[in-house]
């Protein structure tokens, strides 16, 4: 399968980026945490830890939507990543319905530019070649199967991750 050209990558600070939503790594309580959730909540202000409240938590692998109150995107959407174990505890599915989800859900919103953070590659301790190639191949699968995304970004914060992107990339536009 072709690498899709709305699939692009970049190594910033998310919560910098000018999107209609941005996807948040956040943990089962929506309430606030370390790594990139600390970073969203702290630019977003306190308005989105209200907004989380009422959510009421999310399950690993499912998503839930806000608004992004004082950042520059327009939503976020709040994904819960599986924590790494030994990979036999459904790692690898539970990660791929993470980014199949927040798509759903951008679809649902109407949302046509969305930014992914490596999602479980922090704290979560999710190998990271592993997590990137999960990342790429469901994104890539999921945009040809739909067309009103316009732009995926996916956002590497650490040199190690954008390596990674950069790697799997050339590699596809070579291969395929
Ligand atoms: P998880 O608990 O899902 O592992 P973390 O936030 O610990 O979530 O890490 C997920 C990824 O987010 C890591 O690769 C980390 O480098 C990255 N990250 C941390 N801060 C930011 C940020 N401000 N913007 C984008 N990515 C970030």
């Amino acid at each position: 399968m072709q690498l899709n050209s709305k699939i692009s990558i970049c190594q910033k600070d998310i919560t910098l980026l000018k999107v209609d939503a941005i996807v948040n790594a956040a943990n089962k309580s929506l309430l606030g945490g370390g790594g990139v959730d600390g970073a969203i909540h702290k630019a977003a202000g306190k308005e989105l830890v209200e907004e989380c409240r009422t959510l009421k938590g999310c399950e690993t692998g499912e998503a839930k939507i806000t608004k992004a109150y004082h950042l520059p995107a327009k939503f976020v959407i709040h994904t819960v990543g599986p924590i790494w174990g030994n990979g036999n505890n459904n790692e690898k599915n539970l990660l791929e319905s993470c980014y199949k989800n927040c798509l759903k859900l951008a679809v649902k919103n109407n949302i046509k530019t969305i930014a992914f953070p490596n999602i479980s590659t922090g704290l979560y301790r999710f190998p990271k070649q592993m997590a990137a190639e999960i990342a790429m191949n469901t994104v890539n699968s999921f945009l040809a199967d739909n067309n009103s995304i316009e732009s995926v970004v996916f956002v590497c914060f650490d040199e190690e991750n954008y390596n990674i992107y950069e790697t799997i990339i050339k590699n596809w536009m070579t291969h395929n």
